[in-house]
């Protein structure tokens, strides 16, 4: 059965699992930023929603807005460099636009998602194209939006996010970057993906397996 909203426990098992994609791809992560950053990205990642899994574990009930404020602390508080403050500000953003909804949908969850990547946008003065994080978020949103339009529930939705989100990361490897660390070497990254999109891309994937997986449950 199509799953139409989203609830606490569902938005936790998004961390979780969230959280087991990017540890398991943790190195590969490092590997990235070390083109052209300081190797730290994947560690930094990892990290940070490992503590969000654990601080959402010992959490009261407060819906999926709860538990995507709690993942934004998580960031700020674990990472210390620029992606870290960047994904805090995403799912804080995030947590605003889903708080008092007791049972988020589809069009909430888009609406979410937008809201994140427009702060993120803001925060970190980058836009698609720079070869950042941006790259995989906005085109997910954009993805996201049309299979809400074309009448998906989650499960469609976060899909065509992921998918959206796998073709940006992709497309970074041939852009030259003018955001973040990887800057200041333009020429050392270009083959290879922005570590932030990257992370993007298996985050949705991730939330892409774990929805499906929920409609084939019920
Ligand atoms: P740091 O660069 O401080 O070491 P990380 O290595 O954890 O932080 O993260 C690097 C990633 O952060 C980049 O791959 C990019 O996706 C993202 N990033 C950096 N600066 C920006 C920015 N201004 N806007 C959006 N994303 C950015
Ligand atoms: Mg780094």
């Amino acid at each position: 059965m199509a799953v139409t909203s989203m609830d606490r426990s569902l938005a936790a098992r998004m961390i979780v699992s969230a959280s087991r994609r990017v540890a398991e791809h943790q190195d590969e992560l490092s590997r990235l930023d070390a083109v052209a950053g300081d190797g730290d990205h994947g560690v930094n990642m990892a990290e940070a929603l490992a503590e969000a899994g654990r601080r959402i574990g010992g959490q009261d009930d407060r819906g999926a807005a709860g538990v995507f404020r709690t993942t934004g602390g998580a960031f700020h508080e674990t990472v210390g460099g620029a992606a870290g403050a960047l994904f805090g500000a995403f799912f804080g953003a995030a947590a605003g636009r889903l708080s008092g909804i007791a049972e988020p949908d589809a069009s909430d969850f888009v609406a979410a998602l937008g809201k994140g990547t427009a702060r993120v946008m803001r925060l970190g003065r980058a836009e698609p194209g720079h070869k950042t994080m941006l790259d995989a978020l906005a085109p997910a949103v954009e993805g996201a939006g049309a299979a809400l339009e074309a009448g998906e529930a989650l499960a469609g939705v976060m899909s065509a996010a992921a998918r959206a989100a796998r073709r940006g990361a992709v497309s970074t490897a041939g852009m030259p970057p003018k955001a973040g660390r990887a800057r200041y070497a333009p020429d050392r990254s270009l083959g290879y993906q922005d570590p932030g999109a990257t992370t993007v891309a298996l985050i949705f994937e991730a939330w892409a397996d774990e929805m499906n997986r929920e409609e084939a449950d019920r």
